[in-house]
């Protein structure tokens, strides 16, 4: 009979000391008497990618990209020996493979690479020599061999692009939660978890912020239908499932995304604005158009990179944050929100709708606010969703 291949996925938390990497090596060992082949994926130890990155900063603010690539890829180099030296001295092979090693072949956008495709031949012989296979995330080649980073939590897109390229059965991705919410339980103290979320919300919800999921791994394992999995490294239970491209839904949840700036300049400058982000990678998250003048939201990192290229067009710049539901009739909810944000005496900056979401900037200090408003009107007290989430538990 054929064995299931299961890819797991740890983050940086997951192996965040040698203690938590012997925890690791548990739940493997465990999959693996269950009969299950194994290709694991994991993240540097938390905290190290940015220690990396400090180094470099400490030299050059905007380090050669090359080079950071070759320096950041070094941390999940480290855990992938840590995990190996680990599970082979209790008893089970196992080989650890850099991205290079792997054959993950990325496009040449150093520090912000894609996957091109993946050559499995190295794994599908590990495997077949009963070994457990450990590849580093978040790292991959370009053709002609160069190392290439991922972009910040690449690891889970490194996961998903090698279940899909391997027909793994399901890609697990074990993280320091137990699933995913209908908006940060930090943030919404009864948020609920999703017993399973469906790949166009489950993209929506990444791309406008939450952080569970890497953007690019949702929308890679949608393309290749592989069954996505999201559950805690430090204990049991079945997390969330995200599969299927139909939202149920009125609401399935709230996005935050806090670190975006909005910059107002001349409308005038608008097209050349624009042409130039296109030019250095920038992102223009929207587009504000008032009567008197023209913001475009960005990422706050991607600021000081544009200040440089503006040079005396910025009118003025302040910090927003973006609030965004998802969900079927998020579109119908959109004005009905505002409006419940208004009276209470909630500011809003702007508002978009877009397919299935929409979108609220607002000033930073009441996002916290607005989300427990629309969350305890539209989520909380929604039947359909507990409904909802029995169905497709029961399924
Ligand atoms: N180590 C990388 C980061 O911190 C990639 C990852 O964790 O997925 O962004
Ligand atoms: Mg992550």
């Amino acid at each position: 009979m054929k064995q299931p291949l299961i890819v797991q996925k740890y983050g940086g938390t997951s192996v965040g000391s040698i203690d938590r990497i012997s925890k690791v090596a548990e739940r493997i060992i465990t999959a693996k008497n269950e009969g299950k082949q194994l290709v694991v994926v994991v993240s540097a130890m938390s905290g190290e990618t940015n220690r990396l990155l400090g180094l470099a900063k400490q030299i050059d603010n905007v380090p050669d990209a090359r080079e950071l690539d070759v320096l950041l890829s070094a941390g999940e180099q480290i855990s992938m020996a840590l995990l190996a030296i680990t599970l082979n001295k209790m008893g089970y092979p196992a080989r650890s493979l850099t991205g290079t090693q792997a054959n993950i072949v990325t496009d040449n956008q150093h520090n912000d690479a894609v996957i091109k495709h993946i050559d499995v031949s190295p794994i599908t012989e590990l495997l077949l020599q009963d070994q457990i296979v450990i590849v580093a995330g978040f790292q991959g080649m370009t053709e002609k061999g160069d190392i290439t980073t991922l972009g910040r939590g690449g690891s889970d897109t490194s996961a998903v692009a090698l279940a899909g390229a391997l027909q793994a059965d399901e890609c697990q991705i074990f993280t320091d939660v137990d699933g995913v919410y209908t908006c940060d339980p930090r943030v919404v103290k009864n948020a609920k978890k999703l017993t399973v979320i469906d790949f166009p919300s489950m993209a929506r919800m990444a791309k406008y912020g939450a952080k569970v999921l890497h953007l690019p791994s949702v929308l890679c394992a949608w393309e290749n239908q592989v069954p996505l999995r999201v559950l805690s490294t430090f204990d049991a239970n079945t997390g969330s499932l995200v599969k299927g491209d139909k939202c149920l839904l009125p609401l399935c949840g709230l996005a935050l995304q806090r670190d975006m700036c909005l910059i107002k300049i001349a409308v005038e400058a608008l097209p050349t604005v624009k042409k130039q982000c296109g030019m250095i990678g920038i992102e223009i998250w929207d587009v504000i158009e008032h009567p008197d003048w023209v913001g475009i939201v960005v990422k706050q990192d991607a600021y000081s990179k544009l200040e440089l290229v503006l040079q005396g067009r910025v009118a003025n710049s302040h910090p927003v944050s973006l609030l965004t539901a998802v969900g079927a009739k998020a579109e119908e909810l959109a004005k009905s929100s505002c409006q419940l944000l208004i009276d209470n005496e909630i500011m809003t900056i702007h508002q978009k709708l877009d397919n299935q979401s929409f979108t609220i900037a607002l000033f930073p200090d009441c996002v916290d606010s607005a989300a427990n408003i629309l969350h305890h009107a539209y989520i909380t007290l929604s039947e359909a969703h507990d409904c909802l989430q029995k169905d497709a538990f029961l399924n």
